[in-house]
């Protein structure tokens, strides 16, 4: 089922005035008022962006593998950021949690990328280290 962009604009509008971090278009919008351009253009753009990344979470789950990394961008939002580096299960197996809907906002265009066993290995990471540091997924967290 398609995510309801319009509601989720509107949550997202009234919790970023308690966000220190805001993005784009959503700073503009809490000191102007919502352009309606500005606005459909974040509902299309979000609900692509959703449908890419659930495209390759299913093919990233038909292949077999489940642990995933949270990566976020540099220009994440203060909520969004939160979960950067933080492992995930995309079955919620191997005692971590599932990982957080993508997008978390409707802004932010952070990834979920496959943890595999050759980057654990480079990296010096097992599955404990994942799991201890693994931030699990809280909507109403800021
Ligand atoms: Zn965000």
């Amino acid at each position: 089922m398609p995510r309801d962009w319009d509601a989720e604009i509107d949550r997202w509008t009234e919790r970023f005035r308690q966000v220190e971090s805001v993005p784009e278009p959503f700073a503009t919008a809490i000191r102007e008022g919502w352009d309606p351009i500005a606005r459909a253009g974040l509902a299309a753009d979000a609900e692509a962006y959703a449908s890419a990344t659930a495209g390759f979470l299913d093919q990233l789950a038909t292949s077999g593998w489940g642990l995933v990394r949270f990566d976020a961008r540099p220009d994440d939002c203060g909520v969004c950021s939160r979960y950067a580096g933080s492992a995930y299960h995309l079955d919620g197996e191997d005692g971590l949690p599932e990982p957080p809907p993508l997008p978390i906002c409707p802004a932010c265009r952070h990834t979920l990328n496959p943890l595999t066993p050759y980057f654990m290995q480079s990296a010096g990471l097992d599955l404990e280290d994942l799991v201890d540091t693994s931030v699990p997924f809280d909507d109403d967290a800021v």
